[in-house]
C-alpha cells in the first residue's frame, strides 16, 4: 500500500528490481490498488481540472525508476481553460512529470473522464464508451503499458495495451470514411460495468495464475505478454 500521498504523486515501494527473475510484477500492484487510484484520481479530478468544454479528466500513471526499484502513481488533470489555450492533457502532465523525476517505465495510466459517449464522439470522432488518450499522448505509452479509461462518474472502464491503442489509431487514419464506420461497428464498444470494482480487485488472482505459466526470453516479451493478460483479465472481470 501506498507509502507517501501528495497532490500529484502516491510513492510505492517495492523490493527486486530483477522483473525477468520475477518477483516483481506491477501489473499486481495495477489490481490491488486500481480501485484506490480511481478514487484519488475523481477527487483530483473533481477539485483541478479545468476545460471551457466542460471535459474534465484526469489521470494516475503507473510508472517506476527501474534503477531505484520504485514505484509511483503521479496523478494529472487536464486545464484548457478557454478555447485556444494550449492542450494540457492529464496524461501528458503525470508522464511529463514521472519521466522529469526519472520514472521512465511507464507500466499503466488510469484515465478518468466522461462516459457520454455524444460528448466523446465530439472529441475524438469515435464514440467509444469511455474517453482514449488522444493522439499526443498515444506517443507516451509503450505497447506495453496498460490503459484503463474510467468513468468519472459512473463504475465503469475499458482496458487496452498502448499497442492496441496505437494499432487502432493507425488502422482508423488511414481508412476511408466507410471504412471507418465498418471498423467502429465491429468493436464491441461496451465497457465493464463494475460497481464499486470489487471484481477488479479480485481479478488479482486470476491474473497471477495466468502469469505464473509464462515462459519468456527477454524483458520485453514478458512486459508485453503480462499487459495483453492484464487486459484480457479486466475486460473478463465481471465473469470470475
Ligand atoms: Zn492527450
Amino acid at each position: 500500500m501506498p507509502e507517501r500521498i501528495t497532490r500529484k504523486i502516491v510513492e510505492i515501494r517495492y523490493e527486486n528490481g530483477s522483473e525477468i527473475h520475477e518477483q516483481f510484477d506491477p501489473l499486481s500492484i495495477l489490481f490491488e490498488m486500481g480501485p484506490f487510484l480511481i478514487k484519488n484520481a475523481r477527487a483530483i479530478r473533481e477539485k483541478y481540472a479545468t476545460s471551457y468544454r466542460n471535459v474534465l479528466v484526469s489521470a494516475s500513471a503507473l510508472v517506476r525508476n527501474t534503477q531505484e526499484q520504485k514505484m509511483r502513481a503521479y496523478v494529472g488533470f487536464n486545464n484548457t481553460p478557454y478555447q485556444g489555450a494550449q492542450k494540457h492533457c492529464a496524461e501528458m502532465k503525470s508522464f511529463g512529470q514521472a519521466d522529469h523525476d526519472g520514472y521512465r517505465r511507464h507500466d499503466a495510466v488510469i484515465v478518468v473522464g466522461p462516459t457520454d459517449t455524444n460528448m466523446i464522439e465530439g472529441i475524438t470522432g469515435i464514440a467509444t464508451p469511455t474517453l482514449y488518450p488522444c493522439d499526443s499522448c498515444l506517443d507516451l505509452l509503450d505497447d506495453a503499458t496498460v490503459v484503463v479509461t474510467v468513468g468519472a462518474e459512473e463504475d465503469v472502464y475499458e482496458a487496452h495495451t498502448g499497442a492496441e491503442l496505437r494499432h487502432q489509431r493507425y488502422v482508423l487514419q488511414g481508412a476511408t470514411k466507410r471504412k471507418r464506420q465498418e471498423l467502429l461497428a465491429n468493436q464491441s464498444a461496451e465497457a465493464i460495468h463494475d460497481p464499486n470494482f470489487i471484481h477488479w480487485t479480485g481479478g488479482r488472482a486470476v491474473y497471477e495464475t495466468l502469469v505464473s505459466h509464462f515462459d519468456v526470453n527477454s524483458l520485453e516479451d514478458l512486459r508485453l505478454a503480462r499487459a495483453e493478460a492484464a487486459v484480457a483479465v479486466l475486460q473478463d472481470i465481471t465473469n470470475f
